[in-house]
């Protein structure tokens, strides 16, 4: 059987996959199973920021693995500590961070600790959690009800209580009540279709918030570890939020999730856990990662690879506004609004036959991730080979 009848065979039918097989990458460039090759301008949906094939990153896991792999929380785990303080020592805030698996999982307890720090004795309990319209805060059954997309919540219910949609940033103001145990947001939307929020907005909500001892969750899935320029958009934003959750990008491959906080007091031993979570594996990832990109921003090479790669996206759009209505994004997480959803796939699937990979966000935005060591050469052979998808 060959790869794709094996698939339809044995794996759930929960992804439209394209009939494509990867079998060899470095940093942003693919080759498939027939030999062809390709720009990736996804890093596979933010999450190899360091590139494929980090040499750097894979070293470090086999020197690791070649020794302990896993023990368990129940013991100390030298490599978990010091990703600890590389996180917490790149974001510049006063936090203690918590190991996950995943964007979802790090979002689940980004909620436990708002809801632990909302529920004060003799007062009001306070539960609800407002997130935004379009948001995406992951699959799990609480965090698909974080997500403000209705689509995402027509089965599966009954849901956890508590979760309530802003239409936009401004009006979350108004539905701040006694109940209210945290706010969380993306800096900027991404499945939504790569929406930056306003900055003065953003800090405005931010300092009503700390007044009214409201925890902030910016949920950093996809704009966090240097995606945007800075280890954090909320950074890049000129913002203290209570609660980061990191994910996607911070372990370069690896699968981790991290909620980082200032409320370090809210949980105690017992009340959130994980088997695998900051393990010997994935933490030696994220101590490479972390430095292999704090390296990259301090050099220079991080802002000049952003900056190059904004001149050939807006070289791009200029040339082709026939297609595209607008360029949005910074750093490198960017996207072209298409004028509708079917030119989109289209272009997406002409990009893949011209041997450069994009994502589709939202209803109607062609999105790029690449990764973030992405070269110029790579950034100049991606948008050459765009400049020949027939539609
Ligand atoms: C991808 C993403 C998630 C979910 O992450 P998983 O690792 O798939 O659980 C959550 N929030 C944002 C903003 C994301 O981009």
């Amino acid at each position: 059987m060959n790869i794709v009848e094996l698939d339809k065979k044995y794996v759930l039918p929960t992804y439209a996959r394209v009939e494509v097989e990867f079998v060899k990458a470095n940093n942003a460039t693919l080759f498939d199973s027939n030999g062809k090759k390709y720009i990736d301008f996804t890093s596979g949906i933010g999450v190899v920021s360091v590139g494929h094939a980090n040499k750097r990153v894979n070293d470090a896991i086999c020197n690791q693995i070649n020794n302990i792999t896993h023990i368990s929380n129940l013991y100390y785990i030298a490599p978990q500590a010091k990703a600890a303080q590389k996180v917490v020592e790149a974001s510049g805030y006063d936090m203690q961070c918590f190991f996950a698996n995943s964007g979802a999982e790090a979002n689940e307890g980004a909620i436990k600790i708002a809801r632990k720090h909302g529920e004060r004795d003799g007062e009001i309990k306070r539960y609800k959690i407002i997130t935004l319209k379009h948001s995406f805060h992951g699959r799990t059954i609480t965090t698909v009800k974080a997500t403000g997309q209705e689509a995402m919540h027509n089965y599966f219910g009954p849901f956890p209580d508590g979760f309530v949609y802003a239409q936009n940033i401004e009006s979350i103001a108004d539905m701040l009540d006694d109940h209210t145990a945290g706010v969380m947001i993306e800096l900027i939307q991404g499945e939504g279709g790569v929406e930056p929020q306003d900055k003065q907005k953003v800090q405005a909500l931010a300092k009503l918030l700390k007044e009214k001892k409201i925890p902030l969750i910016v949920d950093e899935v996809q704009t966090g570890a240097y995606r945007v320029g800075e280890f954090s958009a909320s950074q890049a934003y000129g913002i203290e939020p209570e609660i980061i959750t990191l994910a996607k990008g911070v372990g370069g491959g690896v699968p981790v999730g991290i909620v980082m906080t200032s409320l370090k007091g809210v949980l105690s031993a017992g009340d959130h856990g994980s088997t695998f979570g900051g393990n010997y594996l994935s933490a030696t990832a994220v101590c490479e990662v972390v430095d292999i990109l704090q390296e990259y921003k301090q050099s220079g090479a991080l802002d000049e690879t952003i900056e190059y790669f904004d001149k050939k996206l807006q070289e791009y759009f200029k040339q082709n506004k026939e297609l595209y209505t607008e360029c949005v994004g910074f750093g490198l997480m960017r996207g072209l609004r298409v004028k509708d959803g079917d030119t989109l796939t289209n272009i997406i699937n002409s990009a893949r036959e011209n041997g450069v990979m994009l994502l589709k966000a939202g209803r109607n935005t062609l999105r790029f991730l690449p990764p973030l060591t992405i070269t110029k050469e790579e950034i100049d052979e991606g948008f050459e080979a765009l400049k020949h998808i027939s539609l």
